[in-house]
């Protein structure tokens, strides 16, 4: 049997996912990184985007809102604030966080609140591509 990466999707709300994967792609923080087994250790942090979870020619997509990866020769654990199935995002929840989060950031807020929205906005935007990339794919 062919090497096998062990997958865990975790959040503080529940496990998203558990399984064996041939290859594994994450948003990290300094750019999207491709996993396959025997990956050498590497501990990062991750951008709000889609996790893809590839295994015998099948693909799961995982929205992830941030968080932490990290990587073994034979694991990669997901640590994640925020995630959900591709096909378990709600678009008009996520058109309506965008929305929020512009009209916010075109007032005078406090630094603070400016962060927050800016990241409000990074989430929503990544929920709305992954959405529309599944829809792509369906089609
Ligand atoms: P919102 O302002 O709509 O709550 P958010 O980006 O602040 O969005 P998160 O903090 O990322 O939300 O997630 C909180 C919880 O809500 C998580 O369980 C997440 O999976 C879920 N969630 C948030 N937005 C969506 C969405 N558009 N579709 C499905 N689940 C979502």
């Amino acid at each position: 049997m062919a090497d096998k990466l062990h997958v865990d999707i975790l959040t503080v709300e529940g496990r998203r996912f558990k399984g064996d994967a041939d290859f594994v792609v994450a948003p990290g923080s300094e750019g999207e990184l491709g996993v396959l087994p025997h990956h050498i250790p590497l501990l990062t942090s991750l951008a709000p985007g889609a996790v893809k979870v590839r295994n015998e020619g099948e693909e799961q997509f995982f929205f992830v809102s941030g968080g932490f990866l990290e990587i073994r020769p034979d694991q990669v654990t997901v640590l994640a604030d925020a995630a959900e199935r591709a096909e378990d995002i709600d678009e008009a929840r996520a058109e309506e966080a965008r929305r929020s989060a512009e009209s916010l950031l075109q007032q005078k807020v406090s630094d603070a609140d400016q962060v927050a929205a800016t990241a409000a906005l990074a989430r929503a935007e990544a929920r709305l591509r992954l959405a529309e990339l599944r829809r792509r794919r369906r089609t």
